[in-house]
């Protein structure tokens, strides 16, 4: 029984090293998908100041034709003849006042935008350089932790086959089937009556002879091998059976 014991607790280990084997990747992924998504901003980033630098060009070129329109304008106004076309001129040359204007404004607003961007932009570079530099610590860690693991897995091997060649062949291969079949756990202890894995009552007269302790019990439930949880022979962990 000692012996299917320290085996279940060892098959336990080995399933929460093996998932836990898992988490290091996962997490390393999970930091990929934000490092995507923070340079997928920052070229959002990039592509919007493009666009409204290309604005703010044209806005500009508009403001030098107008310029020009009104050298025209003024050299017009000054070889007038009638009063009429004078005030068709000075009215021209007002409107080509009030777009300027509005240019200029429109110009002043861009490199407004542009600025914001800019200030995002370079927020957006920072946390991604940041990002990348807590990765590599990260990765450190988390490939020291897998070799841990490996190590630590490596000996529950070898604890693995020691137990097995130790336990009854038909006894270990029931045990296997339990294993295989009842979520990983095979071997269960009883307390106070009640079966510690499926948290079911088993009859007293039951429990009575799982204290006994002289034969191989079964939960009538959950069909797990039982022994009695709070047994002192059974109080002991794997470490101290190995010696
Ligand atoms: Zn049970």
């Amino acid at each position: 029984m000692k012996l299917l014991i320290a085996l279940q607790v060892c098959d336990t280990r080995m399933g929460d090293i093996r998932i836990k084997k898992e988490e290091g990747p996962k997490k390393v992924q999970r930091f990929e998908r934000q490092l995507a998504a923070v340079e997928k901003e920052l070229e959002e980033e990039i592509k919007q100041v493009e666009a409204y630098t290309r604005e703010r060009r044209q806005a500009e070129r508009g403001t030098e034709d107008i310029e020009n329109k009104q050298q025209k304008a003024n050299i017009k106004l000054s070889n007038i003849k009638s009063n009429k076309e004078y005030q068709a001129a000075l009215k021209e040359i007002d409107d080509l006042k009030r777009a300027q204007s509005l240019l200029e404004d429109k110009v002043i607003e861009i490199m407004e935008q542009i600025e914001a961007i800019e200030t995002k932009c370079a927020a957006s570079r920072e946390m991604a350089e940041r990002m990348k530099r807590q990765f590599e610590l990260d990765r450190e860690a988390i490939m020291k932790e897998l070799e841990a693991l490996d190590r630590d897995l490596e000996e529950l091997e070898k604890e693995r086959r020691r137990l097995s060649q130790a336990v009854d062949a038909s006894l270990l291969t029931r045990y296997d089937y339990l294993r295989g079949h009842k979520g990983g756990i095979a071997v269960s202890p009883v307390v106070k009556g009640v079966c510690q894995t499926c948290h079911l009552g088993i009859p007293p007269q039951e429990f009575n002879e799982l204290i006994r302790g002289d034969k191989l019990m079964t939960c009538p439930n959950c069909t797990r091998i039982i022994y009695w949880g709070e047994d002192q022979r059974y109080q002991i962990g794997v470490s101290e059976q190995d010696k």
